[in-house]
């Protein structure tokens, strides 16, 4: 008998809250439902956590953290979460399809890219556990001084819904690899993955408390955790506006926090460049995950020579992008999550066409047949006589529409690329080399690709700059975000201080 739920039995799924590695309702007994993007129709009834289950998740991990899982050896803490890795690639087949039932994205993404990450997060950070060390420092006289790298605490996880399996790994891995343990609220729209992640963790054979799953509202789960007292730690990953109420609410007990927000990522085009590889990279920028992605390319630079040909290269693919039912293996784009984000997205359609922004293609949702056609569709859009300073191109849409600005100079080029509240990623095609580097050191953001686009590994880096957030999640610089350094200082001359004299 498989432990995860497929995506076909038992319709609606439904689901409890993970507590104190225990399945319960919620206390005030509420439930929400949450859809299928691609029908409209109710794909889970999940129990809603609230303020009084944030209290007895934070109590439980409180628990963990003082009582079994402390006394876990390093070791033992890399093979569970090595195990979990291991089950999760075991079922990486019924998980990709729950993703894409969920969230909408295309099962070709979920299976070839999602779910390897998940695992590959799991596998890399489990090797992590035994390697998390303190160091000697070369203080004067005769005394020994050393660090020990501790865990904080009970760390609050906060995900968005673009990648709800992916996001859940890149915050549990690190936390429980350096010894913290969770409470992690998956996103109201996307919560399934997460509690048949709750599963795993489970059968894994986590102590009890160590990982607490608990769906709900953000402005009532989320935000009651944020603000608990009992947290040592609160990440999040989401809006930047949300960020900004998370980071208020941390500051109230001077909980530590970080955060990974939004973006509005110039991708640049230089005539030089093979255009061939640039235009797919720039497909690659935008309508990758419905647009649904923190670092998308969303504002596209193209040099001014070449703009008319890139464009019409770029229209013409974006057209044939197969849009449609995300479970079949052809589609290339499926959904947008929600209701709400399709009308944010037209609503943003409506605001480019009011600044003077003419539409290339798309602008509008696909005419679908049958079951789809109460989906939240939207076609890839492309907009054109954009300037930086429009509204299109300065906020996040989080939709699969971009911006194609031209520019003729280099140094102007770079201003109006750093020209944005955010700093989170950026991409530049070119042939010449001193460019890219040049580019690579000037652009004020996290993370630069180099004649690619959304490359990812458990092992590199990834965060923003300016209002795109601060820490860094993924490689040994996560474990910055889960420890803590404590300096001991050991006198070795076994003789009294003689500062107060003799
Ligand atoms: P989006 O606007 O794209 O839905 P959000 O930033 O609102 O993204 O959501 C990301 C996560 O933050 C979700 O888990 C959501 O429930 C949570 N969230 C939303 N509002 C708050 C809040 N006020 N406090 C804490 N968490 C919140």
């Amino acid at each position: 008998m498989s432990s995860v739920q497929t995506a076909e039995d038992n319709n609606p799924r439904k689901y409890q809250l993970l507590i104190d590695g225990q399945w319960v309702d919620a206390e005030s007994g509420k439930t929400f439902t949450t859809p299928n993007p691609a029908t409209g129709e109710t794909l889970a009834e999940v129990a809603e956590a609230d303020k009084a289950d944030i209290d007895k998740a934070v109590a439980a991990a409180r628990r963990a953290y003082e009582g079994k899982w402390s006394k876990l050896s390093a070791r033992d803490r890399g093979r569970l979460l090595y195990k979990l890795s291991q089950l999760l690639e075991e079922h990486s087949a019924e998980l990709a399809a729950i993703e894409t039932a969920d969230n909408g994205k295309p099962i070709k993404e979920s299976s070839y890219v999602d779910l390897p990450q998940v695992v590959e997060n799991f596998e890399y950070f489990a090797g992590w556990a035994t390697k998390i060390e303190g160091e000697t420092i070369p203080v004067p006289g005769r005394m020994f001084n050393y660090t020990l790298r501790e865990p904080i605490g009970v760390c609050g996880q906060i995900i968005p819904w673009n990648f709800p399996l992916l996001m859940a790994a890149w915050k549990l891995a690190p936390a429980l690899a350096a010894g913290n343990t969770v409470v992690l609220k998956p996103a109201e729209q996307t919560p399934v993955g997460a509690m048949e992640l709750g599963k795993l963790i489970l059968e894994a054979g986590f102590p009890e408390g160590v990982v607490n799953i608990v769906p709900g509202y953000g402005e009532t789960a989320g935000a009651s955790l944020a603000a608990h007292p009992g947290i040592d730690k609160v990440a999040f990953t989401g809006s930047t506006e949300v960020g900004k109420l998370i980071a208020k609410a941390a500051a109230e007990n001077l909980t530590k926090v970080s955060l990974e927000l939004g973006g509005k990522a110039p991708n640049i085009v230089f005539a030089d460049s093979d255009l061939d590889q640039a235009v797919a990279g720039a497909m690659m920028g935008i309508f990758y995950n419905q647009g649904q992605v923190c670092c998308a390319g969303s504002r596209l630079f193209v040099e001014e020579k070449v703009k008319d040909e890139f464009v019409s290269r770029l229209s013409e693919k974006a057209d044939k992008i197969a849009v449609g039912d995300p479970m079949n293996k052809a589609t290339q784009m499926g959904p947008q999550v929600s209701e709400e984000q399709l009308n944010r997205i037209k609503g943003y359609v409506d605001i480019a066409k009011s600044e003077g922004a003419t539409v290339i293609t798309g602008g509008e949702s696909p005419k679908l047949d049958g079951e789809f056609q109460n989906g939240y569709f939207f076609r890839p859009t492309i907009f054109g006589d954009v300037k930086n300073k429009m509204r299109v191109a300065q906020e996040e849409i989080f939709g699969p529409v971009v911006s194609v600005i031209s520019f003729t100079d280099e140094d102007d080029l770079i201003k109006q690329a750093n020209d944005t509240i955010y700093g989170l990623s950026a991409g530049i095609w070119t042939r010449d080399i001193t460019r890219a580097h040049r580019f690579a050191k000037e652009i004020k953001a996290g993370v630069v690709w180099i004649n690619t686009y959304n490359m990812f590994n458990a092992a590199s880096p990834f965060g923003g700059y300016k209002q795109s957030g601060y820490g860094r999640e993924m490689g040994r610089h996560a474990l910055d975000l889960y420890t803590q350094i404590k300096s001991v200082w050991v006198d070795l001359s076994g003789r009294p201080i003689g500062w107060f004299g003799k």
